[in-house]
């Protein structure tokens, strides 16, 4: 799709909600103003008021959209710019409504926070039919997704609450896995070619991991929350998780610590000794992840067990004890039907994991599935899915207490966590939400430095290759330095 942008540079905003409205087109800037098939989308701030156009021209004719807002009660700079985005996604989304466009489930949504909105109303003190009535009604959201939306919303207002202002998360990241998934575009390097870097990994590791804890332990922040993701840290062996654990006992004060988290995805890296191991330094939490219950799928998607280790996976770690389990589930695989995802949910129901996290399958450019093409259930199969997932759940006794949204999501739904009463996990939340910093260590790990006040976040990569990791790991360590700027800045 051509697009002219005037009065504004947004191309972000833009491109997002092309991505929304028209998946299957790419953005095109020819110089000058285009012709043919295009989007020309205006800007234009007065003294009073900002107002944003969208005439949208294709096949079947010319369809405008506009959107307006007054400047008053807005505040500084930072402000009108979200605002002016904001305005310039309405008109694209109304004019590509009338020019015939399917509503997506989500509106004119296209962050990948749509609690984080909702949210900010109840926060504004709001009352929540009000704000579920104006966050309908401004982003044009379903009333069911609206209503997800609210539920999770009262877990973040909950946590909201019981942070307190240096408060923080820790992030692990182990960027290795035993085999790779055909979805999966996360670099975890398959453990058979790369087992050699895990020592240097770690090794890099720990010299991340003093640096920031010298900060930690210098400006006085509070570690509420551990969470070891990657790849699958269970791909680490047990002495090599000990190792970890003391270590990072040793560096931070974990005294305030909430819960700690480990993922133990893949079945066939979880073993009693291990369990064993994390239990002993405070570990809590583990997922299991089967994705799916249905052996043919799991082999279509590359996961080297069954459902039947999943099963076993998980008697394990109930026999260990002492830890809340979450599953998380993807619609939308390819060779799963309705059916088949609704027998996966009774099978995994029937093991009574605390957390289920259903996710909408998104696929990532780097992914097997990608590359080589493969059948997938359309957009209607994966919302009735979603739909099953949820009315079981709830019937259950589970409820959403966070939920996000990724690029490329078939049919542009999401992935939601849910929990039963009393097990919400705080790291999920605090991410989702941006409700804390997130300090992350290892491969892949995005640290992020959260301003509550509205002000601009900080985001700082470590690179998630393995071998980039350890060659950059100075470099790593040196940015680490922005913590303190940050937190000394506020
Ligand atoms: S377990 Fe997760 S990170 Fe590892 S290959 Fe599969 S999808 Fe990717």
């Amino acid at each position: 799709m051509k697009l002219y942008l005037e009065g504004h540079e947004y191309k972000y905003a833009v491109e997002q909600m092309l991505l929304t409205l028209y998946p299957e087109e790419r953005p095109e800037y020819p110089a000058g103003r285009p012709e043919g098939k295009r989007m020309e989308i205006r800007l234009s701030e007065g003294e009073k008021r900002l107002t944003a156009s969208c005439l949208l021209v294709n096949e079947q004719g010319r369809f405008s959209g506009r959107a307006c807002a007054d400047r008053a009660g807005l505040g500084g700079a930072l402000e009108i710019e979200r605002k002016a985005q904001r305005l310039v996604k309405n008109a694209m989304y109304r004019a590509a409504l009338r020019a015939g466009r399917e509503k997506p489930v989500w509106g004119a949504l296209t962050g990948v926070r749509p609690g984080k909105l909702l949210s900010a109303f109840l926060e504004q003190g709001m009352s929540e039919k009000n704000a579920l009535e104006r966050f309908i009604r401004e982003f044009d959201v379903s009333r069911e997704r609206a209503e997800l939306c609210l539920d999770a919303s009262r877990c973040t207002l909950k946590a909201v609450e019981s942070l307190e202002e240096r408060d923080v998360c820790l992030y692990v990241g182990i960027p290795f896995c035993p085999t790779r998934c055909a979805y999966c575009s996360f670099v975890s390097q398959s453990v058979e070619k790369s087992m050699k870097l895990i020592p240097p990994f770690l090794e890099a590791l720990e010299q991340e991991l003093r640096a920031t804890a010298r900060q930690v332990r210098a400006l006085g922040l509070r570690v509420v929350s551990i969470y070891f993701g990657g790849g699958t840290p269970t791909t680490l062996s047990a002495p090599q998780l000990d190792r970890l654990c003391a270590l990072l006992a040793e560096e931070f004060d974990l005294s305030a610590l909430r819960e700690y988290t480990v993922e133990a995805g893949r079945p066939d890296t979880i073993t009693e000794e291990k369990l064993r191991v994390l239990k002993k330094h405070g570990v809590d939490r583990v997922s299991v992840n089967p994705q799916t219950m249905s052996d043919r799928v799991l082999e279509t998607i590359g996961r080297k067990h069954t459902a039947a280790d999943i099963e076993s996976a998980l008697a394990c770690v109930r026999r260990v004890g002492g830890f809340a389990v979450n599953m998380d589930l993807i619609a939308g695989l390819p060779a799963d039907s309705v059916e088949g995802f609704s027998e996966t949910l009774d099978r995994v129901l029937a093991l009574g994991p605390e957390n289920i996290t259903v996710h909408t399958l998104s696929l990532k450019k780097g992914s097997r599935i990608t590359l080589e093409g493969t059948d997938l259930p359309d957009a209607g199969a994966v919302g009735q899915m979603l739909d099953l997932a949820g009315q079981r759940l709830r019937a259950s006794g589970y409820g959403p207490y966070y939920l996000y949204r990724q690029k490329f999501m078939s049919g542009g739904f999401e992935n939601v966590g849910w929990t039963r009463p009393g097990y919400a996990n705080l790291y999920n939340i605090c991410i989702m939400e941006e409700l804390c910093s997130i300090l992350a260590l290892g491969g892949g790990g995005s640290t992020k430095l959260i301003r509550r006040d509205g002000g601009r976040n900080i985001r700082l990569m470590a690179p998630k290759y393995p071998l980039e990791y350890i060659q950059n790991i100075e470099k790593t360590c040196a940015e680490k330095e922005s913590i303190t700027a940050f937190y000394e800045t506020r």
